[in-house]
């Protein structure tokens, strides 16, 4: 089959990030200094290459963005200033609007302002329909108890229902990548002990992102690590704990005490993004794209609402805390809504994956490679 090339594919990836590709000429410098440049996946040198080239269809196939962790050494090695670590970034946005079946991650990355409009939409859209909603349900002056405005119990079917709409865009876009990267190459035969035999690197590179671990800077790793045991504390107690986090007045603090550590958890490492951000200190903080700013934004205001909202129920306001409880659903619906499915966070899927699928074609090659051997051994004899 003929390969085609795409000659406006750099000028594509710029929309997304990408800095100064065709300033690269391969001298290597970028892969000898990368942490996990290792055969088969030769980072970044190779993307770069194919970037040049135009391979679209190769590119839409590979593993080596999502195997990048942006430690930016690269970026500084790089004699030409052609910045591959942004253009690893770039790529990672760019694989995300083609896993994604609706086109909406491909327009959010392309157009910030289609971003904003779409997270104000479904904010102002969630907040009207949780006023009504709370107006049918009780009174405003009551959180908790049998007259509450958001009731617990109610409100609970609710993060289900999210969580399950969530759940099938973000598998269905997984079932893409596994597509693009595996599923299509028929000249490649999986066998499905690989599947079984490598199951174990999802959670753990979900929980731990280890192989963060392996860039000469440690604190980005350990950021990230914090961050991702926020999330899932904070996700847990959401859809197991929540009726005991709302109950009141007294605190529940077995449940409270790691409603606190996460909060501040989150809180901490998107102040601190933000500040690296600002400042431009970092390789993977030098370039922000505009889906950047917003998730943070986003995360702030969550866990900002989340704080306020705990301190007027525990003060006795509970007006107040019924309001902020509506825009803190008001951030949180478009955060979970569109940043997971479509946008920056669906990385954390992502990478697990290709993390488990790396491992599926390697095992796949080895199989292959014991099936030619056994093959060749009696024509030997
Ligand atoms: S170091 Fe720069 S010029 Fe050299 S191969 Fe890497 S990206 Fe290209
Ligand atoms: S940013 Fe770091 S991990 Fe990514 S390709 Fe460059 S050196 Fe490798």
């Amino acid at each position: 089959m003929a390969i085609r090339a795409n000659p406006k594919l750099i000028e594509e990836l710029e929309t997304y990030g990408a800095q100064d590709v065709s300033k690269c000429y391969h001298c290597g410098n970028c892969s000898a200094t990368c942490p996990f440049s290792q055969d088969p996946y030769i980072l970044p040198r190779r993307s770069m290459r194919s970037l040049q080239m135009g391979l679209e269809r190769k590119l839409e196939g590979d593993l080596e963005p999502w195997l990048c962790y942006y430690c930016g050494e690269c970026s500084q090695e790089c004699p030409r200033d052609a910045e591959p670590g942004e253009t690893m970034m770039s790529l990672r946005r760019w694989l995300t609007s083609r896993y994604d079946f609706t086109g909406i991650s491909k327009l959010f990355y392309r157009s910030w302002r289609i971003e904003l409009a779409a997270i104000l939409l479904v904010a102002m859209l969630t907040g009207l329909g949780f006023f009504l909603f709370g107006l049918s349900q009780g009174n405003i002056h009551h959180y908790d108890g049998v007259n509450a405005f958001l009731p617990g119990e109610k409100i609970h079917f609710f993060d289900w229902g999210l969580a399950i709409v969530l759940l099938v865009l973000l598998l269905t876009n997984c079932a893409r990548m596994w597509w693009f990267t595996i599923g299509r190459d028929k000249s490649k035969r999986v066998p499905l002990t690989a599947y079984i035999k490598s199951a174990y690197l999802l959670p753990m590179h979900f929980m731990t992102q280890m192989r963060y671990a392996k860039c000469e800077r440690k604190r980005p790793w350990v950021i990230h690590l914090i961050l991702m045991l926020s999330y899932v504390t904070m996700l847990i107690l959401i859809m197991f704990f929540v009726k005991r986090m709302a109950a009141g007045p007294a605190i529940d603090w077995r449940v409270h005490a790691f409603g606190l550590a996460a909060t501040v958890g989150l809180l901490g490492t998107t102040i601190f993004a933000v500040r690296g951000r600002i400042k431009k200190t970092e390789n993977h903080y030098k370039h922000s794209h505009e889906t950047d700013w917003m998730f943070l934004i986003l995360l702030i205001v969550v866990a900002g609402t989340g704080i306020l909202q705990f301190i007027l129920h525990r003060s006795g306001l509970d007006m107040a805390a019924n309001i902020t409880y509506v825009v803190h659903l008001m951030s949180v619906v478009p955060m979970l809504g569109l940043e997971v499915p479509f946008s920056k966070w669906s990385h954390l899927a992502y990478r697990p994956l290709a993390m488990y699928f790396a491992e599926i074609k390697a095992e796949a090659a080895r199989a292959e490679a014991r099936a030619s051997q056994g093959v060749r051994a009696p024509q030997a004899a």
